[in-house]
């Protein structure tokens, strides 16, 4: 089974798995099989490859025609099988012609796990934002490092026991096990800029929250988001405060960046997410995914009438048991609604003597 505890504990969506809400439909049947795709849009294919998890057991990648060749957007994750699909695709939809360029909406390694095997067997470029790449450059060199001290007393104020602080230090630098090698030198593209595909624009929208600098691309003529995991229709994508900056606070650039991509792109779009399906309804889904993250921020104030720990406010934000390799991830969630609260003014945040960290009503 590879990485999986690995990658869970970096990365994943959905602890939360959200209600389906109203104004939200799937214009597609069945998902293509690993290796084949259907198309979605003029000029642009849909794949799905599979991931070794127990949680979320696929991602979505899509193919746009660009001249005589294909840009591909997002790789899948570092593992045999994807490479075997990888193949398959090329002999089989993509028909052999070349990859003119790999973009990457985000650095999470189901999303640039193949990035430098796909642009060194095409001798094409990597395109994605600098934050995605440089996190990733240093998530990588993590790898056959040692957990550091600054990572176990961030988890021991939030509350885990030794047995979870163990397993973090054992745990530590899997990132790396499921990422390809970097390319070296990339190509980089900011938020606004207009990428050109196979005669096409996209503009890049860029988001926060989930990952440093995601890039979502959207193109006004096709009426087509690709949202990567900024916008996802039946799962919560993961916004966690991590041990390299404990006082990072992604959920209020999350709900900022939802608003934002509520005004920049239109109802009309069809979204091609990184997981589920592609669908429409992007504003109704922005407006419940704002919505219910405020409810959840609503609920972690109420409890703070009593002083909690991090690993406290578990029950009133994940509907399931927080087990061992769920543990990191779910208490980067936690910090992340105690972060925003603090960051309204709403909540403080004390170390005890035992350098735990208890938060309460401001
Ligand atoms: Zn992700």
């Amino acid at each position: 089974m590879g990485p999986i505890p690995y990658i869970a504990r970096m990365h994943q969506d959905a602890v939360v798995p959200a209600a389906v809400p109203a104004g939200i439909t799937y214009p597609f049947g069945s998902a293509p099989d690993p290796g084949q795709a259907a198309a979605v849009a003029p000029g642009v294919l849909w794949l799905r490859m599979p991931l070794p998890m127990a949680g979320l057991n696929h991602i979505n990648l899509w193919a746009l025609e660009d001249g005589a060749g294909w840009t591909l957007a997002d790789t899948g994750m570092q593992t045999p099988e994807t490479a075997a699909h990888w193949q398959s695709a090329f002999a089989g939809p993509l028909a052999r012609r070349p990859v003119t360029r790999v973009i990457c909406t985000h650095m999470h390694p189901d999303h640039i796990g193949m990035a430098g095997w796909l642009t060194r067997q095409h001798e094409c470029r990597l395109w994605t934002t600098r934050l995605e790449y440089l996190t990733c450059r240093m998530l990588v060199a993590d790898t056959g490092r040692e957990a550091p001290a600054d990572g176990v007393r961030f988890y021991r104020a939030a509350g885990w026991d030794e047995d979870a602080l163990g397993h973090y230090q054992a745990r530590f630098g899997g990132f790396g096990k499921a990422v390809y090698t970097l390319p070296d030198s990339y190509r980089r593209v900011v938020d606004d800029e207009e990428v050109r595909i196979g005669g096409r624009i996209w503009r890049a929208v860029v988001g926060r929250g989930h990952s440093p600098e995601h890039l979502c691309l959207h193109s006004a003529e096709l009426r087509v988001l690709i949202s990567g995991d900024q916008v996802l229709p039946r799962i919560t994508s993961n916004v966690s405060v991590f041990p390299t900056e404990p006082d990072a606070n992604p959920l209020e650039e999350w709900l900022e960046s939802l608003a934002a991509i509520k005004q920049r792109v239109p109802d009309d779009v069809l979204v091609l997410p990184s997981h589920n399906e592609p669908f429409r309804g992007l504003h109704a889904r922005l407006d419940a995914l704002i919505a219910g993250h405020e409810q959840r921020l609503a609920r972690v104030h109420q409890l703070l009438a009593n002083p909690r720990r991090a690993v406290d406010l578990f029950a009133v934000l994940f509907h399931r048991r927080i087990g061992v390799d769920m543990l990191s991830m779910a208490t980067g969630e936690s910090i992340a609604h105690l972060n925003c609260l603090i960051g309204r003014g709403l909540a403080l945040r004390e170390v005890d003597s035992s350098s735990i960290a208890w938060y309460r009503r401001a």
